[in-house]
């Protein structure tokens, strides 16, 4: 395993935990002789600092995440010199681009101005930030990859376990192989994979009945924090159905769709040339990290964002920019993979989920009225959230019923 080298930056990277991909990128870090540590899960706590440094305005995952900023910075053993924050941003048509600038003024106010905000950026596909060479993207790649394909395998495994609790000790189990394999020599990700496959098949299910499959898409940050959209996958669960979200891999794809498209029409020929090779090579390390697993999952591998982007094209152009195409595809995507209800988690207000929202009823008309639910987080439960999914899943299960009959017929 290499030595840590703090000189590398001479501070400790902090990473807000999104999701549990959080610790990968943490150990990619790690591995390119950064010291990195993930912040803690989002909580109660950060609504508090959040509700002091923030209007209440801005968009619920700004909310969080600066939540969970102030919070680190009052802990005892926060070192302001020694600190900054990992901030990926992006462009397009909604607010995301400014959560690092914003957070860089809420960070001045609170009198912490030397602490640092480390930003990768979508336009270059997040490939030119100082330091992060082509080692952390190869292993970050990797490591990312191979969360979204475990959490793919607890959620196609957890709703028909025979032993409760059994997957999610075996999930946490495989979730320290990959920080251990993505911190240390890289080419031990593919037998841990292997590892991986033989811990799942371990576990003992009864899967003779599937149960109605529900796509959740929408916002990448709501959709894919337990936190902050109150445990969605773990109610879904509860109701009798089992969970699919659109993978974290999938945005990063969509970025390089997007730079390849933008060399393109400025005739960057050298650049687009390297788009697309960095594109299949992703597209190849996400196929073999998944092969062996291929035969256990439903939902193992994604289509390409071409494919993505040509879906949604019936109810948006594809120069709409940003997430709202992406969740319309993936949800036909999920459709066509034999889902019975499809779920827009969105933010509060968010610009890309109100368009979602709007596209949905012509949407359900054209898919033979599959049960649709859009939901939108505000940090706050909702009385009546239960009852509409508890409605939703209802029908989702008609809906299963009402699709085997078609078949049969
Ligand atoms: S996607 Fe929605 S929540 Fe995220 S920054 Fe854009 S408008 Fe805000």
């Amino acid at each position: 395993m290499p030595e840590p080298n703090n000189k590398r930056l001479d501070r400790t990277i902090y990473i807000p935990q999104m999701a549990d991909h959080a610790f990968a990128v943490g150990a990619a870090l790690r591995a390119c002789g950064f010291d990195a540590e993930v912040l803690p899960e989002s909580d109660e706590e950060t609504l508090r600092w959040a509700k002091k440094h923030t209007s209440g305005k801005e968009c619920f995952p700004f909310i969080a995440t600066s939540g969970d900023i102030v919070k680190k910075t009052q802990s005892p053993d926060f070192v302001p010199e020694r600190a900054a924050f990992f901030i990926p941003t992006a462009h397009g048509p909604c607010r995301f681009g400014q959560y690092c600038q914003l957070q860089r003024i809420t960070l001045d106010r609170v009198g912490l101005p030397q602490v640092m905000i480390l930003s990768p950026d979508s336009r270059d596909s997040y490939s030119s930030t100082k330091g992060l060479n082509i080692n952390f993207q190869i292993r970050g790649w990797l490591g990312m990859v191979a969360t979204d394909i475990l959490e793919k395998l607890a959620r196609e495994t957890r709703p028909y376990e025979l032993i409760p609790g059994q997957t999610d000790r075996v999930y946490g189990e495989c979730l320290s192989l990959i920080s251990q394999a993505i911190e240390g020599r890289i080419t031990a990700i593919w037998k841990t994979m292997r590892v991986i496959r033989r811990k799942f098949a371990e576990i003992a299910i009864d899967r003779r009945v599937r149960k109605p499959i529900i796509g959740i898409v929408g916002e990448i940050y709501i959709r894919s924090n337990r936190f902050c959209n109150n445990n969605l996958v773990r109610k879904i669960e509860s109701l009798g159905g089992e969970a699919w979200v659109a993978p974290i891999s999938e945005w990063i794809f969509y970025t390089n769709y997007m730079y390849l498209a933008h060399s393109r029409d400025r005739g960057q020929r050298v650049d687009a040339l390297k788009a697309r090779l960095k594109n299949g090579a992703q597209k190849w390390m996400e196929h073999m990290l998944a092969k062996p697993l291929h035969h256990m999952l439903l939902n193992a591998e994604d289509p390409d964002t071409e494919t993505v982007v040509e879906y949604s094209a019936p109810y948006m152009h594809p120069s709409f920019g940003g997430e709202a195409i992406l969740s319309i595809g993936k949800a036909i995507d999920y459709i066509k993979r034999g889902a019975s209800g499809i779920i827009n988690a969105m933010p509060f207000t968010c610009m890309p989920g109100l368009v979602v929202t709007a596209i949905s009823k012509k949407f359900r008309e054209d898919f033979n009225n599959i049960p649709w639910l859009n939901i939108a987080y505000d940090g706050q439960e909702e009385n009546t959230a239960m009852t509409r999914l508890q409605a939703f899943v209802h029908q989702a299960k008609e809906h299963q019923r009402w699709t085997k009959d078609q078949a049969a017929g």
